[in-house]
Parts: structure tokens; sequence; C-alpha cells
């Protein structure tokens, strides 16, 4: 049994029951498609998206890059890919590191980076400034200046779409982010939740689902969820939020650590939420709404991987900021399900947006079981 069964937890098994939770039977051709999951590819399609190097969306070369690559192997597996533009400002400005030499160091005074590179954050920051201090230079400050007016990118969304066999209404929809912040190679987030993807679109591709499934590889997570703001914009334009059966994102879904106190939670409150503290469970996070579509994830992983640890965070995420860090996120604001499957990020580990993120560090059986345990999922919903 995965979920934490401590006292602590009688609210969520009351919701468990609320919501039914029953025992899903094990089905002979959802097993059979699981077996299409295949670990040394997962690791593969980590190694190679990684190795193009971080691909924040206002770099326009590395976006180009991580797309070819990414269309590349959806269409080796002989798939269509659809494309959504999602604009991004890039400020005129540069951020300049202002440096003073440490111990027989070169004597460069400053080094210079685009502007946008300040939009990310303190960690970017100061992996910058860790990667100067080993290069025997000391960051003094940074300054930021601005030296012309903006420009205005576009990076894709791809999205690959399978038809159901059934003809029955309903959209699932999977989806990852290919965007990396500035000097992370974006491992497990998420280059993670990308193979991921494109094992589940290996297997469908074999075996069309009986319900239509459509695979979203968004652009400009890490630059505030602006690709999935775009996509969700046109499900609500096009009125296909209303048949949409929910969202199953996969962001950061590649740590994993089986010693104990190796996990942090954004907050544990008795009787409400407590996260284990080791750090060997994918986090299932879905608002009030999205109740029954997490359950569905569960019931489904309980059924075909029942050696993967999960916490639930079902029904109470929307109540917590940090439970909104991702593209499911933008389903929530517009009232459709969605969850939200994740290591839990810089809950769980250091290298979280740092040039650390790399696939050695992305447990491949970890990702494997995740990986299965969605698409077990997308079979049973897609039904
Ligand atoms: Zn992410």
């Amino acid at each position: 049994m995965k979920r934490l069964i401590s006292p602590r937890c009688v609210v969520l098994l009351a919701f468990a029951a609320l919501a039914g939770g029953c025992a899903l039977p094990r089905r002979a051709e959802v097993a059979e498609v699981l077996d299409e999951i295949d670990r040394a590819r997962l690791g593969e399609h980590l190694r190679e998206l990684c190795s193009l190097g971080p691909r924040p969306i206002e770099d326009e070369r590395a976006t180009a890059r991580a797309v070819a690559w990414l269309r590349g192997e959806l269409e080796a597996l002989g798939l269509s890919v659809g494309e959504e533009d999602v604009p991004v400002t890039v400020p005129g400005s540069t951020l300049t590191a202002e440096l003073r030499p440490i111990e027989g160091g070169d004597g460069t005074s400053q080094v210079r980076y685009p502007g946008f590179y300040a939009r990310y954050g303190a960690r970017v920051m100061e992996s910058i400034a860790r990667g100067l201090r080993a290069e025997g230079r000391e960051v003094q400050g940074f300054s930021l200046a601005t030296e012309g007016p903006p420009t205005r990118v576009t990076a894709p969304n791809l999205l690959v779409e399978f038809e159901g066999t059934s003809g029955r209404a309903g959209v699932l929809e999977l989806s990852a982010h290919y965007d990396s912040v500035p000097g992370a190679p974006g491992g497990s987030d998420d280059g993670s939740g990308v193979a991921a993807l494109l094992e589940i679109a290996r297997a469908l591709a074999r075996r069309p689902p009986p319900r239509t499934v459509r695979l979203c590889f968004f652009a400009g997570e890490e630059a505030g969820l602006l690709g999935s703001a775009v996509h969700v914009a046109h499900l609500l334009e096009r009125g296909e939020d209303e048949t949409l059966l929910g969202l199953l994102d996969l962001d950061s879904v590649g740590w994993c650590r089986h010693e104990p106190n190796t996990q942090d939670a954004p907050a544990r409150i008795p009787l409400v939420t407590w996260m284990p503290s080791t750090g060997d469970f994918v986090a299932v996070i879905g608002d009030w709404s999205s109740g029954g579509l997490g359950n569905a994830f569960e019931d489904a992983a309980d059924t075909y991987i029942p050696e993967l640890p999960y916490y639930s965070a079902n029904r109470i995420g929307g109540w917590f900021a940090d439970a909104r860090r991702s593209d499911h996120a933008r389903y929530w604001d517009a009232g459709i399900p969605a969850i939200l499957l994740t290591d839990t990020g810089d809950f769980r580990s250091d290298a979280y947006h740092r040039p650390e993120d790399t696939p050695e560090g992305v447990d491949l059986e970890f990702l494997e079981g995740v990986t299965r345990a969605t698409l077990a999922a997308t079979l049973e919903i897609a039904r």
C-alpha cells in the first residue's frame, strides 16, 4: 500500500472513500501495452535532449535545436506534429557580473549575459556565481542595464494527437515542458517528462487508445507557464474544454531518493497533508474538482505498477501556492480537471534549476515506473 496510512491521513482516506477508489481490475491488453515502455530508451531520450544544452524560451537557437530534435523523434514514429505559437517578450537588457580575481585567477573584471537570465531567479544567478568562482573569479554583484528595445520571439508548443478508435467523445491530454532555465540542462526538470511522453507516444502509435489522447510538449513553462496559457486559451476558444477529460502533467519525474530525510514539504499539516520524509514517491497533485482524475491515476498505479510509491495530494493541491508551479495550474484556472505528477523538484533535490540537473541525476527505474503508471492511467481513462 502506497498511500500513507497513519492517523494523520484519516482525512485523505475519508476523501478516498468519498470519491470511490475501488480496485481496478487488471486488463491484459493494458498490461501488454505497458511493456512498450523501455527504460534504456527513456535514458536515451533524456541524454539526447540534455546534450542540446539549456533551452530557455528566449533563446531562439536553443529552442530551435530542441524543437528540431523533438519533432524528429515524433515524426520517426510516423506521427504528424501540430504547432501552436507561443510569443514571448525578450528584454533588451544585459546582465553584468562584476568580478574580482581570487588567488591567481584571471583578471577579467566583468562577464555579460542576456538580460532575461535575471527573470529566472536566484538559483540561476547563484549558479553563474559558483561557476565563475570555480574559474577563480569572485562575483561582487550583478547589474542589469537596458540597452535597447525589447524584442519578441516565438516558440512552438508541439502537439500530437492519437485519434480514438471507439468514436466516443472526450479527449485526454498529457503534457511535459521542453524548455529549461538558463544554465540548466533540465534533466529531471523536465527532460524526464519529455522522455516519458516520447515513450508513451511510441506505445500509443502502436496501439491507438479507444478515446482520443493528445500529447502536449509545452514551450516556456519556466518563463511563467507561457505555452500552457496559449494552449488553454485555444481550448476555450474552440469550446474544446467541454469535451476534455482532463490533463496529466508530468513535470520533474526523475529524482528519487531511498534514504530517510531526503524529502522536504511545502507544508506538513496534521490531519491534512503529511508528505513522507523519504523522497522515493511521485506526488499526485490535484485541486478539488480534479479529484476524479487523481483517483483514476492512483487506481491505475495500484493495479498496474504496485511497486511505485505515490503520495496523494489529490483534491487538496489547490490550497497550496507551491502546488501551482506547473502547466496544470492553467487548467485549474480554466476549470478543467488536471493533475500534476512530480518528484516535487526543489523539495527533493538541490540540483533543481541548476547546472547539476543532468541526465545522470535521473533515476531511470523511477522514471520508468511513473511513465508506465501514466500510460496505464491514460488507457483506463481514455477507455
Ligand atoms: Zn518544470
